[in-house]
């Protein structure tokens, strides 16, 4: 939502709709006359779209980001005793999932690109390890073809926590499909979003996507009769249609959110030094869920912005092995230098697909008075 306080929002969803709004709306419109609001028609086309866009057999349709990681999970048989492997430096579902199926989550500093440290998660591996989740963050594809490698003659699972990553590519081959299955969510500011909570997963593994169909539904085999312990997590039709009527328009937002993210580089390059930028090595297409500086004067230049009418935000301010939640595991702030320091340095600025270029303009000329 544009915050009304702020003339350069974070994102402004109502000006993308203005933009569809008539395919919307016929959409929307479809379903109410259809009376199919679970499941039905709507979502099979939907994970039909997402899989060919994909290039991977199969997509289940899920009720958030959150449920594909659990649900994954849940089917590829985590049970109390296992470890799964994850960067401290994360979204707070992944770790949530894995403890919530009463296996434990083990952390990982990341290297200075945000991303999963492959040479730590390497000298993490026990014989309890049944997978690792590996996140790529803001849009910028971890090493997921490293770990693939790494993982390979291991039976451990590679799961792809591609939530702030759909269309990211690593070597030309889409992000989701390195991996076991390709995690997804739809929450509304993710470059795919729906307007509400929304997931998939995705994957090749026929085995894993027939266990994911029963487990989002109860695990019925057949109607009112369930084999084992499911959910209802299922992917409803109207975000499915709102979904399916967006998909064909995000190969075209991503490049915008590239384009903007071109200028702020170019425009931020000069403050080498004061300011940390990303950067993208040759072989990786980042999609720029967030464009995110770092520098030691988060907070301060934060309100910088703002007293500018600037918004900007924090993901995340904490790693995950120092939040209450996890005191039970026994880490302790200093464990993992890198994601707690950039926990600290860390800021993502405005930037959407139709971001206006003066927005990005003023951003960055409001940047460099700041550190005159
Ligand atoms: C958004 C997000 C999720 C969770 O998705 P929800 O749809 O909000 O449940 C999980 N992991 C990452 C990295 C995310 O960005």
């Amino acid at each position: 939502m544009p915050t009304p306080s702020f003339s350069i929002p974070m994102l402004d969803l109502p000006g993308e709709y203005q933009c569809i709004k008539t395919d919307i709306d016929s959409a929307i419109a479809r379903v109410i006359a259809s009376g199919r609001f679970i499941l039905g028609e709507e979502v099979i086309s939907f994970e039909r779209e997402l899989s060919a866009y994909l290039g991977l057999a199969h997509t289940v349709g899920v009720a958030s980001g959150t449920d594909a990681l659990k649900l994954t999970l849940q089917a590829l048989g985590v049970t109390p005793g296992d470890e799964v492997v994850m960067p401290t430096l994360n979204y707070i579902s992944d770790g949530e999932v894995v403890a919530q199926l009463g296996a434990k989550p083990v952390f990982m500093d990341s290297g200075e690109d945000m991303n999963i440290d492959v040479a730590a998660v390497e000298r993490a591996l026990t014989a309890k390890t049944k997978a690792v989740i590996a996140v790529h963050f803001h849009g910028l594809p971890a090493d997921v073809d490293k770990l693939a490698d790494l993982l390979a003659d291991k039976k451990i699972y590679l799961i792809e926590d591609c939530a702030q990553a759909l269309g990211a590519k690593l070597s030309g081959n889409k992000v989701s499909t390195f991996g076991v299955a390709g995690c997804f969510s739809f929450f509304p500011s993710k470059n795919l979003g729906a307007y509400g909570d929304a997931g998939a997963v995705a994957t090749d593994n026929v085995h894993l996507a027939e266990g994911l169909r029963l487990i989002r539904a109860h695990y019925q085999r057949s109607r009112y009769q369930s084999d084992a312990f499911g959910y209802n997590s299922r992917l409803d039709a109207l975000q499915a249609a709102i979904l399916r009527a967006k998909l064909p328009h995000l190969d075209d937002w991503n490049h915008r959110r590239q384009e903007a993210a071109k200028l702020y580089q170019a425009g931020l390059t000069d403050l080498t030094g004061k300011i940390g930028l990303p950067q993208v090595p040759a072989h990786k297409e980042h999609v720029y869920y967030q464009y995110a500086v770092t520098t030691p004067r988060r907070d301060e230049l934060k309100a910088y912005l703002a007293e500018r009418g600037m918004e900007s935000q924090i993901h995340y301010p904490y790693p995950l092995h120092i939040m209450p939640a996890y005191s039970y595991l026994g880490y302790k702030a200093g464990d993992f230098p890198v994601a707690e320091r950039l926990c600290k340095e860390t800021l993502s600025l405005p930037l959407y697909p139709l971001i206006p270029r003066e927005n990005v303009e003023r951003v960055i000329s409001t940047i460099h008075d700041f550190f005159k």
